[in-house]
Order: C-alpha cells, then structure tokens, then sequence
C-alpha cells in the first residue's frame, strides 16, 4: 500500500508554520483583484503529496456564528521535498477572494485569502492536514500520459505534480493547458518554460482577455473567449488522440464552471474521433479522470 500521509496535523492540535516568504506573483499594475501569492511556509513535520491540500486557520472570530474562523483549504503548491529542498516547507497559491453580498451589493474581501495575502516573512500561521487521497499521481506514472487542466490558481496542485514527475523520470507525453485573464498573470510560467526542456512537454495558454475562441460555434464561451475547452477544442488533432489512450491520466483544477466546459468539449472530440459511447464516461471508468474545482 502506499503512504498517503494524512491529517498529521488537526485543528485542536495544528502545526505552528513560519511563514518564509509571501511573494506576490502577478504584476502589481493588475491591481488587488488579480493578486495572487506564491507563500512559502516552514512546516517542519508536515509530509505531503503534490495534489492534497492543507488547512489554513484564520485568527478572529466568524460574526455569523460567534466561533472562531474555521479552516480553508488550499492546494499544495509545492512537491514533496518544498521548494527549498529539504522536506520541511510547503507552498501556497493563493488568490485574493472578493465576493458581492447580494443584498447591499457591497464587496468584501475573503477572510483567510486575504490574510494569507497579507502575511509577512516571519508571520506564525496555524496549518491542518495533509487531506486528499484521491487527486495525486499514481505510482505507475512512468507508465502514463498526462494531461492537466487548470484555470487560475488552479494550477497550484500541478506545479508540484509537473516538478516529480519530470524529476522522477516521466518520459511519456505530459501537457498543462492552463486558462488565465491576461498573458501576465499566468502563474509560474518562466518556471513551465524551463520544463520544455523534455522533449514529452506541451504547454499550451488560454488566455481569456485577450485571446479568441476560434471555434465559438462548436464550444461556446462568453464573449468568445478563449477558455482552456476552447483551446482543447482548438488542439484537438494533437489532444483527442492522447485523451482517448486508456493509459492517459486526466486531472482538472480551477473553477467550478470548467468542469463543463471540458467536458463538453471532451465529448465532441471523442465523437468526432470516432468514440461510439461517451468519452467522459470511459475515462471514468477507466479510473483516469480526477477533478477538484471549486
Ligand atoms: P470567505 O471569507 O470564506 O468567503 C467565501 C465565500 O463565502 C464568499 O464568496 C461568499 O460567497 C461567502 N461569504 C463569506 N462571508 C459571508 C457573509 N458574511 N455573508 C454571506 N456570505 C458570505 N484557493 C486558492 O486561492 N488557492 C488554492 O490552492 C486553493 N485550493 C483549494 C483546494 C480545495 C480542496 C478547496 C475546497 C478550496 C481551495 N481554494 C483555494 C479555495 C479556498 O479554500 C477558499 O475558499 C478561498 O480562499 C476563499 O476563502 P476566504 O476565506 O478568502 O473567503
Ligand atoms: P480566475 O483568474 O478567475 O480564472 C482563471 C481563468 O479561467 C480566467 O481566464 C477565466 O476567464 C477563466 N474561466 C472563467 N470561467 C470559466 C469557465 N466556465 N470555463 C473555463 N474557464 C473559465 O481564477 P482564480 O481567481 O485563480 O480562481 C480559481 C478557482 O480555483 C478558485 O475558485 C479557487 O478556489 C479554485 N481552486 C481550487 C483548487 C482545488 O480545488 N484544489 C485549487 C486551487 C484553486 P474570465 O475571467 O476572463 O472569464
């Protein structure tokens, strides 16, 4: 059986992190609602794998109950051994939320995002977990084809996953089609730049604001943006073939909404390829579809 570490750490008895660093990762000029945050966090004792997520503690107390904040939780962003090297860190990635309430229209800021956004080099923060069994990469990976989706901060599991698997010797095809707003704010790119130096690495962008669905008529979006189904759609010669081999694995991450988006537009290549039943429901049943949107 594999380790799966899980909940080391619970809320009565959490880990006490540092934080290391808290760099703001998009740039400045696209001000407060595109901030997002790479945070590194000394976690000594906290094991995990890429794909689980920890729970983060917010101080103060939630008005709506009287009770202290609960925990959110957030992808790990980092492989196994951190980013420094040596087990004892984890990474965050973390957007900065803002939500409307819908009956005085006025906009607040999420409670633990916005903290976690506003922490400081040397900042204590109280840490839950690891949780998640399921959204990981199986051991038989140097066996498999991979295919990630992700919008946004979304990509925060996969940029652990991409760093062991290519460290670990993944020699069969791997793509990230990752969907952001502007061409600057997607994350970590000089970093999926420097993984095209494998030759089995296709990384292909989505970029909404500025990019146009060139096949509106087939996948629709709003405003015809380019979203990552359009952008599936628009690679499907390259992409259905590798979707369509049982031994792909296909992971989903991001927004709730394209989880749709993806399907539908999974289904229409598969048909078009020559599926006779739906390809969704294969790559369920083949145990090789994994999908965690919020
Ligand atoms: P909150 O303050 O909790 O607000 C969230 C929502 O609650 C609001 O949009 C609003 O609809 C409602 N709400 C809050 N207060 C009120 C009120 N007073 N009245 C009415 N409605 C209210 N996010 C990331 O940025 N990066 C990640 O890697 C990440 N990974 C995740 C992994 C998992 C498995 C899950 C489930 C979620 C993940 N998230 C991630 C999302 C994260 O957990 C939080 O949901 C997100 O940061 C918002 O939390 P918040 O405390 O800032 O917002
Ligand atoms: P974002 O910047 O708001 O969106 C990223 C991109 O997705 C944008 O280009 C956006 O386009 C596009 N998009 C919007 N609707 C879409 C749809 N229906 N289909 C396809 N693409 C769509 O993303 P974010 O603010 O980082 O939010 C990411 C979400 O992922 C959050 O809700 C977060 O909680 C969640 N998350 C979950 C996990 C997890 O479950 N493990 C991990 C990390 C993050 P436009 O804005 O131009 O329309």
């Amino acid at each position: 059986m594999r380790d799966i570490p899980n909940n080391l750490f619970r809320v009565k008895s959490p880990l006490r992190g540092r934080v290391l660093e808290n760099r703001r990762i998009t740039p400045e000029a696209r001000g407060v609602k595109n901030d997002v945050r790479h945070t590194l966090i000394a976690s000594p004792g906290l094991r995990y794998i890429p794909g689980q997520s920890v729970g983060v503690i917010p101080p103060g107390v939630d008005p709506r109950t009287g009770k202290p904040e609960s925990l959110r939780l957030y992808s790990v962003a980092s492989a196994a051994k951190g980013d420094l090297g040596d087990g004892r860190t984890v990474s965050l990635c973390v957007v900065r939320h803002f939500w409307k309430d819908p009956a005085t229209g006025e906009e607040h800021a999420g409670v633990c995002s916005e903290y976690l956004c506003d922490l400081k080099a040397g900042d204590e923060v109280l840490l839950t977990g690891p949780v998640g069994m399921h959204f990981l990469v199986p051991e038989d990976f140097r066996e498999r084809d991979v295919v990630f989706f992700a919008t946004g901060t979304g990509i925060a599991p996969f940029r652990g996953m991409l760093q062991e698997l290519f460290e670990r010797g993944h020699r069969r095809e791997a793509w990230l089609v990752f969907g952001v707003p502007y061409r600057d704010v997607t994350l970590y790119d000089e970093e999926f730049r420097r993984h095209l130096e494998h030759p089995n690495f296709r990384y292909a962008t989505a970029v909404s604001r500025e990019e146009t669905n060139p096949n509106p008529d087939r996948i629709p979006t709003p405003n015809q943006k380019m979203y990552v189904q359009a952008l599936l759609y628009a690679r499907r010669a390259e992409l259905g073939p590798v979707l369509r081999r049982p031994r792909t694995l296909v992971y989903l991450c991001g927004l709730k909404g394209m989880e749709k988006g993806i399907f539908e537009a999974v289904e229409l290549v598969g048909r078009e390829q020559g599926e006779a039943g739906s390809l969704v429901e294969r790559m369920k049943a083949e145990r090789r579809l994994f999908v965690e949107v919020y």
